[in-house]
């Protein structure tokens, strides 16, 4: 019977008695904080927690682990906050098992197959420290070790899921013994039938072998000791999932995979390795093309070891590994035989655990480097511990990969070019967000559309995928692109029909030989130019129309605004006109018209230039909001604030921004940008304001 004594006797020979006490401190914790609740076997649920903690005891991880791996279940199954595990155990831990727990909710089960590899990925980005990755593989582990008492459904959907995330994890983590582990059990797990089968073949013909075996083994360590070599030979067994998958994916047959005798030399060190490869293949003769250097060339996950094949006695072809003790360690425990320090204390490694995570990196990285082929690992392992994706779900469960920073806005424009362009609003994890937020892996971001809705040109600022951008601006251009045409052709009309004529009756000819002459294709193109106020519609009507008359007057009439022109046409910030003000549009190249209003002190040199400056007028059913500035000089009071804003709201007014300096102790002055109809509005909303007490003077400000 496991007990947190015996687990503290085994800590005490790698921990110092402070760590060992923390970790007795967390077990006790959870003992209590789990009190009442049984594991379905019938045991105390704490034996869980215990039980995960001793296998990352076994691989001499530190006591933050050991003491997340004893809390791991406590806010998932007892509602403990984060915060009261903070409190009592620091930062770190409550942050490891808050980690833990939301990898447990996360949930696999309806997802399809293909999806495996991104969900893998997506538990590494979602373990900002790789020891969560570490308590969650023990928890696993042990979880698989005693899952013969559930229900057949619940076993064979777990099996499923260790299958296809944790032991690739496993894997690419280098941790050779929890993958093996974990696909013997689940294999057994999801198909008992053949997993029994196998096991009792390989068990028979492990018996017929045993002679064998042994005279092989005794060969190689005699071969050994007549060169003076020191190594430790043992037979090496496939495990049964390994086998299974060799019968499946190479179809070969049971008898084929295990005619071959496996052994494994260990020795101390690298030169040995080599000595030993001579000595063997001087015993028997090697199998051409089987020998592999992973010594020099080392696998994506950091393994190293030389493999041979060997005709043996009777020609039985037999596999031989060899390698030294820190290779075999690495083999087994990979990213987790970087805690695997011995006792005393100077060997510790230094620095916080991702330092660690990064040591084990660099190291396999160098190991790759001096192999020169470092891309396939970079692939495969350090996107992983140190990711630049985030992984985000559908609401419909398809995992979307995206670009570190990435927002809703680079979601939807990802998910369909169309769902970017109608988005309006964002749900993430089912609450609404700014569309601006950057997205956290494991998140469900739904996207809420309207038709007709268009990209929004401040979504430039925060987008960071090129898809997004280049649709955005695309949109954009092609929305300014049918705005401008629109304006082009009024503001043609309007100066054409100042001479009793229309677009419509000038002669098609006419129109061809003016694009002609513009160098332009078709009459779209020169209404956009005229609506960008890259040409003047004065100068291309008086054109148009110079074949029938000779000097033309200057144009009547005002154009009319309506307040839906879009964005190529513009209010001025400095004299923010509103409906009813008298009004002049100034034509910038490229930037389309900004209406100003007459008075403003900004246009008063150009007003009168018909190639810059043209009337214009409201239209009567003008739509939308403008907004104004104002200046209150009031005297000071409580809740002045609110004061001013529930009076502009009762005239059916929109505060938009508000600041407030005070003048002397007794008065002060706010500045408001208030969004309104029209004049007539605006007047209401002055009169409101007039009405409180203390006010003294309202302005509204132009330039
Ligand atoms: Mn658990």
């Amino acid at each position: 019977m496991p007990s947190i004594d015996a687990l503290a006797d085994r800590l005490s020979t790698y921990l110092g008695p402070d760590q060992v006490n923390l970790v007795r401190r967390a077990y006790f914790y959870a003992e209590q904080a789990h009190d009442g609740q049984r594991r379905r076997s019938g045991e105390a649920y704490v034996t869980h927690p215990l039980a995960v903690a001793s296998i990352l005891a076994d691989m001499h991880m530190d006591h933050q682990s050991l003491m997340a791996a004893m809390l791991h279940d406590v806010i998932e199954d007892t509602g403990i906050a984060k915060e009261a595990l903070s409190s009592q155990f620091g930062e770190t831990v409550a942050e490891l098992v808050d980690g833990v727990s939301k990898l447990t909710q996360m949930n696999f089960e309806t997802k399809a197959e293909a999806q495996a590899e991104n969900f893998q990925k997506m538990a590494m980005a979602m373990a900002r420290d790789i020891r969560v990755i570490l308590v969650k593989l023990a928890d696993r582990l042990h979880n698989m070790r005693t899952l013969e008492v559930l229900s057949g459904e619940k076993r064979r959907r777990i099996a499923k899921e260790t299958l296809e995330i944790y032991a690739p994890i496993a894997n690419r983590l280098g941790m050779h013994s929890v993958r093996i582990e974990f696909e013997d059990l689940g294999f057994k797990a999801m198909y008992p039938m053949r997993s029994a089968r196998i096991y009792q073949a390989v068990k028979r013909a492990r018996g017929n072998r045993k002679e064998i075996v042994n005279k092989i083994e005794e060969s190689l360590s005699h071969c050994l000791a007549v060169d003076g070599i020191e190594g430790e030979v043992s037979g090496r067994q496939k495990h049964i999932y390994g086998i299974y998958k060799k019968m499946r994916g190479k179809r070969r047959a049971f008898n084929e995979i295990m005619d071959v005798y496996a052994f494994r030399i260990i020795v101390d060190k690298v030169d040995t390795c080599y000595r030993v490869l001579g000595a063997v293949h001087n015993l028997y003769k090697p199998l051409p093309g089987r020998f592999k250097d992973y010594i020099a060339i080392p696998k994506a996950n950091g393994y190293q070891s030389l493999h041979t094949t060997l005709f043996g006695m009777h020609g039985v072809p037999i596999e031989i590994q060899i390698r030294t003790r820190e290779m075999e360690e690495m083999a087994n425990n990979g990213i987790a035989a970087h805690w695997l320090y011995k006792s005393s204390d100077d060997e510790k490694p230094k620095g916080g655990t991702h330092a660690r995570a990064r040591q084990w990196v660099k190291g396999v990285l160098e190991l790759q480097q001096r192999a020169g082929n470092s891309l396939e690992f970079i692939e495969s392992v350090k996107i992983d511990l140190f990711p630049d994706e985030v992984y985000v779900f559908t609401p419909k469960g398809r995992i979307m990969e995206l670009p570190k920073g990435s927002t809703a806005v680079d979601f939807a424009y990802a998910v369909h070019t169309d769902v970017g362009n109608s988005c309006i609003a964002c749900r993430i994890n089912r609450r609404l967000a700014p569309l601006s937020e950057p997205l956290q892996s494991g998140s469900t971001v739904e996207i809420v559309s309207a038709p007709g809705a268009r990209p929004n040109p401040a979504w430039l600022n925060f987008v960071v995928t090129g898809k997004a951008r280049t649709h955005i601006r695309h949109a954009l251009k092609l929305q300014r692109r049918s705005e401008s045409i629109n304006l082009g052709e009024r503001l043609l009309n309007k100066v054409l029909n100042g001479f009793d004529s229309a677009l419509d009756k000038i002669p098609p000819e006419r129109i061809q030989a003016m694009l002609g002459e513009y160098r332009l294709e078709l009459i779209e193109d020169l209404l956009e130019d005229i609506g960008l106020g890259n040409r003047m519609a004065y100068v291309v009507a008086r054109r148009l129309l110079s074949t029938e008359g000779e000097q033309l007057p200057n144009p009547e009439g005002p154009l009319a605004i309506r307040g839906t022109e879009g964005l190529v046409l513009s209010y001025a910030k400095c004299c923010t006109p509103i409906p009813g003000d008298p009004i002049v549009g100034h034509l910038s190249a490229g930037k389309g018209m900004v209406v100003h209003l007459e008075s403003c002190r900004n246009i008063s040199e150009i007003r009168h230039n018909p190639e810059k400056c043209i009337q214009l007028s409201w239209a009567k059913d003008v739509t939308g909001e403008f907004n104004v500035e104002l200046r209150v000089e009031l005297e000071h009071q409580r809740g002045l604030i609110a004061l001013l804003a529930s009076s502009v709201n009762a005239a059916d007014g929109n505060i938009e921004k508000i600041s407030m300096d005070e003048r002397d102790g007794r008065i002060s002055v706010v500045q408001l940008v208030v969004s309104v109809h029209d004049r007539v509005h605006l007047a209401r909303v002055i009169k409101k304001l007039r009405a409180l007490t203390g006010v003294i003077r309202i302005t509204r400000m132009r330039a």
